[in-house]
């Protein structure tokens, strides 16, 4: 089964694409497509949030009073959103089914925008089951820093596909929702921070197992899906404990390319381009550092990992980038690493940037920290 997920433009281009990876990395029959739409243009309604704890909850039939719990108070209210009705969501899918002859009726469409809905929901699904939105914004005003907001978007993603096979209508998947959140997928989560509760259970209830039993769905579709919820929980404990003990995840060079991958973080890949995974494996390959005035000494070993890492297949353009790289009068390697270092900290953030960061002292030896024996090849 084809999902389509398609980024809203005003989503960044790095969280997509992370969401992406982590859905895309248990394999299975659900093939997980990149895909991109720019929503901008949509006639968007004026929105003013009274009360901080209006905002924090789903629309549901009611309205419920729950005890405001703390959070970080980085909003004012009130504050203005503009926000899209679900119809306007929904047309967009239909829109991009439309625009595309590749994308058959029995695929799914999932669209991540940054626009928030009308009812404040997560996500939802049209009337045909095929296709959802998720809200991808705000999960920072709910969690600060201490999630990585791939979880939770992605889990949603996943929940969201999943209800879409358990259940024949919307209607029916409101009905089934569990007002108290009791750490199943089929938690409403009025309260939106009640999230984190079904992510860190990542579990099913007795009767939403029985409700899929029912529905007869693929084995290998739930296995799958499984699969990746489980992957969320794991990280998202992984990670949720890497300020208790600062421990890193292992790391993974992969395949002909040496693409790298975070072991213990969902197997989140650091999206280094070939030049820049060259150099990162250059300073992993000499673990006592290399002084930059000196890395005209590695040419012969950086061009030979650049051949891997690269897909040119002309040798002088690759002599040419290598000896761009190796001349420091050029600033070029100093560019290089700068950004090596932005990409690092998107991926595994502050706490764990120095065991993976390409650093030293002015003047002094460069070198990553990691232990070597948390790094492998594969
Ligand atoms: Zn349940």
């Amino acid at each position: 089964m084809n999902i389509h997920l398609l980024r809203d433009k005003d989503l960044s281009i790095d969280t997509y694409r992370n969401v992406l990876h982590l859905l895309q990395h248990v394999p299975g029959p659900l093939n997980f497509i990149e895909s991109e739409v720019d929503i901008r243009n949509l006639d968007l309604i004026d929105h003013i949030w009274e009360r901080k704890d209006d905002f924090e909850k789903q629309n549901r039939r009611v309205y419920s009073m729950m005890d405001a719990s703390i959070v970080r108070p980085s909003y004012i209210f009130p504050k203005e959103v503009r926000r899209a009705s679900w119809e306007q969501l929904f047309e967009e899918c239909i829109n991009y089914r439309n625009c595309f002859s590749h994308v058959s009726s029995e695929d799914v469409v999932v669209l991540l925008t940054d626009v928030p809905n009308n009812q404040n929901w997560f996500g939802s699904v049209d009337d045909s089951m095929r296709n959802f939105f998720i809200h991808t914004d705000d999960w920072k005003f709910y969690f600060g820093e201490a999630v990585d907001i791939r979880f939770p978007i992605a889990y949603e993603v996943i929940v969201w596909v999943l209800r879409g096979l358990m259940f024949k209508s919307r209607e029916s998947i409101l009905n089934n929702l569990h007002d108290q959140a009791i750490g199943c997928v089929q938690d409403f989560c009025l309260d939106k921070k009640e999230i984190i509760l079904k992510m860190r259970t990542g579990d099913v209830c007795p009767a939403c197992l029985d409700l899929i039993a029912k529905a007869d769905i693929n084995h290998s579709y739930l296995n799958q899906i499984f699969e990746i919820i489980e992957e969320i929980r794991m990280s998202l404990s992984f990670r949720q404990r890497i300020k208790l003990f600062k421990k890193p995840s292992r790391l993974l060079v992969k395949g002909p390319t040496k693409r790298l991958f975070l072991k213990d973080l969902g197997n989140l890949e650091i999206n280094l381009n070939p030049s820049e995974r060259a150099l990162y494996l250059l300073f992993l390959n000499n673990p006592n550092g290399i002084r930059l005035p000196e890395i005209i000494d590695y040419r012969n070993e950086l061009l030979e990992i650049y051949g891997m890492t690269t897909n040119l297949s002309d040798q002088a353009d690759i002599i040419n980038r290598i000896d761009r790289l190796t001349d420091v009068s050029e600033n070029n390697v100093n560019e290089v690493l700068s950004r090596i270092r932005g990409k690092l900290k998107s991926a595994v953030g502050v706490e764990l940037l120095d065991f993976y960061d390409i650093q030293g002292a002015r003047g002094e030896a460069k070198k990553i920290l990691l232990n070597r024996e948390l790094l492998s090849y594969e």
